[in-house]
């Protein structure tokens, strides 16, 4: 899960990494009185869950209270790259002297944490990473052994940090940003850019922080930061549910049971010549409730207009899930046409179960492709 960058940040100041003081404000009144009580300059920032506000005009800086009530009527409501914004954070204005890059991420290559660091900040990473990947210190830290203080040290020494004082501040938040990744199962933190201040200060201007789900009972704190509202609804009730759920382009609704199964039959949609509109793991069960939950999802997404159920019966009995389809179909109305293909354990009874109860809208095919072909041509038909 991504997080806002006020949210990382208050990650930041738990683990002690410096941070400006600031607000949240949901209207402009609130960003007013945000910056009444901050006092002096501030800035005020679009709050979304993408990079780049800067430059799209979602970051301003206010001399005044009126003046940050007025930036934050023109950036609520903005729309960043298909984000809109709902709320802005309001914090002391820095006085900026330099910019670097600091992050830590996975390096799933070398499997371990890879640290990033340059004193050309600022500017895209990928640009500095291009133009003069000299300029980029990177750095493994071995899981086993641990974030090394020495490591803190070649990383300043080696992007060239020529300040003592500097070096030292810079120094002290590797080590604790390596804290905060470890201490937050973080995926990615991200800081771009870290600033001196005119005054030798070193701090996290921007956060970037994305936080592994698996490891949410371990942060219920952090879990409680996702902000539901910015999900996409199929999504939400997809993770109320416990579906695995992912939203794609097309207009057939794919359920499969495994991962696996899944991606083949989006295969042999685009095969078929269609589209797939999801893409949903039933994953081990079949039973009427998981199915019904899936369906729910599935048919919640205008763009459907079609439905294909792909199941190969491992552990999963095929004739539990005709039975869950069935279940399904007399509790909901789908109107939509719906293909079923069962395979292996319980095929046959699963097949025989549907072609008897023989809904008007259920069509039963043997193979995969044919089950696809089929869908691919009612939905067409409609
Ligand atoms: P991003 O564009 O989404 O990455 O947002 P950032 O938080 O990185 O801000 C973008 C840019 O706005 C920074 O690189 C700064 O140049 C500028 N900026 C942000 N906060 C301040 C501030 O407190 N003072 C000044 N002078 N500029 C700021
Ligand atoms: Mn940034």
């Amino acid at each position: 899960m991504d997080l806002y960058e006020y949210q990382g940040k208050q990650l930041f100041a738990r683990f002690g990494i410096p941070v400006s003081e600031g607000r949240l404000a949901t209207t402009k009144e609130e960003a007013r009185a945000a910056a009444e009580e901050l006092g002096g300059q501030v800035v005020v920032k679009a709050q979304v869950l993408t990079g780049g506000r800067g430059k799209a005009g979602g970051i301003k800086l206010a001399g005044s209270p009126d003046e940050a009530e007025a930036q934050a009527a023109e950036i609520l409501g903005m729309d960043i790259r298909g984000h809109t914004v709902r709320r802005v954070w309001v914090e002391q204005a820095s006085d900026i002297a330099k910019e670097y890059y600091l992050s830590v991420t996975f390096d799933r290559g070398e499997k371990k944490p890879l640290f990033m660091f340059t004193t050309q900040g600022g500017v895209d990473i990928e640009e500095v990473a291009e133009s003069s990947p000299e300029a980029l210190a990177r750095l493994h830290v071995d899981p086993l052994v641990g974030f090394q203080p020495y490591q803190a040290r070649w990383l300043s020494f080696t992007a060239g940090v020529s300040d003592p004082a500097e070096q030292k501040q810079v120094i002290s938040l590797v080590g604790r940003l390596y804290e905060a990744f470890v201490g937050c199962d973080a995926m990615l933190c991200e800081v771009n850019p870290l600033i001196v201040t005119a005054e030798g200060k070193v701090k996290a201007l921007d956060s970037k922080f994305t936080v592994d789900d698996n490891a949410f009972f371990r942060h219920p704190d952090i879990a409680e930061m996702r902000d539901l509202e910015a999900d996409d609804p199929q999504e939400r009730l997809a993770r109320e549910k416990g579906v695995t759920y992912v939203k794609l382009e097309g207009d057939i609704g794919i359920l499969g049971n495994g991962a696996g199964l899944v991606m083949s039959t989006l295969d042999v949609i685009a095969q078929a010549g269609g589209s797939a509109a999801n893409f949903c793991d039933l994953g081990g069960g079949g039973d009427a409730e998981g199915v019904v939950d899936a369906l729910q999802v599935i048919t919640s997404d205008p763009q459907v207009r079609g439905i294909l159920f792909n199941i190969f019966g491992g552990i999963t009995r095929c004739d539990e899930v005709a039975r869950g389809i069935l279940e399904a179909l007399s509790r909901m109305s789908i109107e939509l046409p719906i293909v079923v293909r069962l395979d292996g354990t319980n095929a046959e009874a699963g097949r025989a179960m549907l072609l008897e109860a023989a809904p008007p809208n259920l069509y039963v095919e043997d193979t995969m492709l044919s089950a696809a072909e089929r869908v691919v041509e009612l939905t067409r038909v409609q």
